[in-house]
């Protein structure tokens, strides 16, 4: 009989399961607590149980850990994982360091089933969804190495890297859950960023949920035709209908939503284009970041001038809008932004 995963099982069915062979149901919390807040490896290292216990539960179950396989460091201190799965699939994901902070960029999917053309993970199959505790092990894994090397613990966990979130909802949110209740990391929601390209029926979804983590979406474009041409998905989920979800999403959450733009010469770099933005930012409240553009190595896309990109700021502005710039970090391992591809 092939052995569970043992982190599938609820606190519930983790006391069930000790009730059911006679035991006392609070193993069932020791347990979970090795599980989740101690992030255990092993049934081996739970050592307030006894030797029979941890032999039994060897048995039953296994624990899926993540292994981090290769770990690379930018010089400007952003690290990036190789994280190798139970079936041996691997995803990347990515500590960012700043003066301040210290983000997770975590992986929510092996591969990617969206088509933006942008973007190196695009290029990667979808294999699977990621679990929730894979989802976990990553933040765990860059939590620990922000205590080892910049001597702080994580304050920021970005869903940026590999996969479309929302197109993997229950178990990122379950994982949210996890990084958030005392009985995990007992992290603020405040702290984590969705970023998604727009599905606006889980935007909906996630908004009547009461979310409290924040949103952002990899807009690119408020104009259907230059949107769908570089995220092709933009066709079967078009703008007015991520419109409507983002405006129901302000109307239940209140929280401002961020908009991911990356201004491409010769793609979005006119006129029409930022008044489309202007437009779309006036929906709900809002504010841009502009992204720097990291090349894929095939030249299709240039990022546009500074100037392009200076005039884009000063029209935002001009209207009232917030907007950010989001300068690249490790970029030399292929960490930044759309190059998440398993290159190593
Ligand atoms: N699928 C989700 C999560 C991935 S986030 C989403 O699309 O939001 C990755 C972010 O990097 C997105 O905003 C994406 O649009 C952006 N991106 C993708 N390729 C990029 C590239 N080559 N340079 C800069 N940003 C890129």
């Amino acid at each position: 009989m092939a052995k569970k995963d043992i982190r599938a099982l609820t606190k519930a069915q983790l006391r069930e399961f000790f009730v059911s062979r006679g035991d006392q149901a609070f193993r069932g919390n020791q347990v979970y607590e090795w599980l989740w807040q101690k992030s255990a490896h092993s049934f081996d290292g739970m050592t307030n149980l006894t030797k029979a216990t941890r032999e039994m539960l060897e048995q039953h179950f296994v624990i899926n850990h993540i292994q981090v396989d290769a770990m690379q460091r930018s010089k400007d201190g952003t690290i990036k994982n190789a994280v190798k799965l139970h079936d041996g699939l691997i995803v990347e994901s990515v500590l960012i360091p700043t003066e301040t902070r210290t983000t997770a960029c975590v992986s929510s999917q092996v591969g990617c089933s969206l088509d933006c053309k942008f973007c190196a993970t695009a290029r990667l199959k979808r294999m699977r969804n990621l679990n929730p505790d894979e989802i976990y092990d990553q933040v765990v894994a860059i939590d620990r190495q922000s205590r080892l090397y910049f001597d702080r613990p994580l304050s920021n966990i970005v869903f940026m890297g590999m996969g479309e979130p929302l197109m993997n909802y229950p178990n990122v949110l379950k994982a949210i859950d996890k990084i958030t209740t005392e009985e995990g990391l007992g992290m603020s929601p405040r702290r984590i960023t969705v970023s998604t390209s727009g599905v606006p029926k889980m935007i909906k979804k996630m908004a009547d949920e009461g979310v409290k983590f924040n949103l952002a979406v990899s807009l690119h474009s408020a104009i259907d035709t230059v949107r769908t041409q570089i995220m092709p998905f933009n066709a079967t989920f078009p703008l007015a209908d991520l419109r409507d979800a983002l405006i129901h999403w302000y109307q239940k959450t209140r929280k401002r939503i961020t908009y991911e733009y990356v201004v491409w010469q010769g793609i979005n770099d006119r006129r029409e284009d930022i008044e489309a933005l202007v437009k779309f930012c006036r929906f709900a409240p809002s504010k841009v970041n502009l992204i720097e553009y990291n090349p894929i190595d095939d030249g299709q896309f240039q990022q546009a001038s500074e100037e392009a990109i200076r005039h884009y700021m000063q029209v935002l502005e001009a209207n009232g809008i917030t907007v950010t710039i989001r300068r690249s970090r490790g970029k030399d391992i292929d960490a930044a932004c759309g190059q998440l591809a398993n290159k190593t």
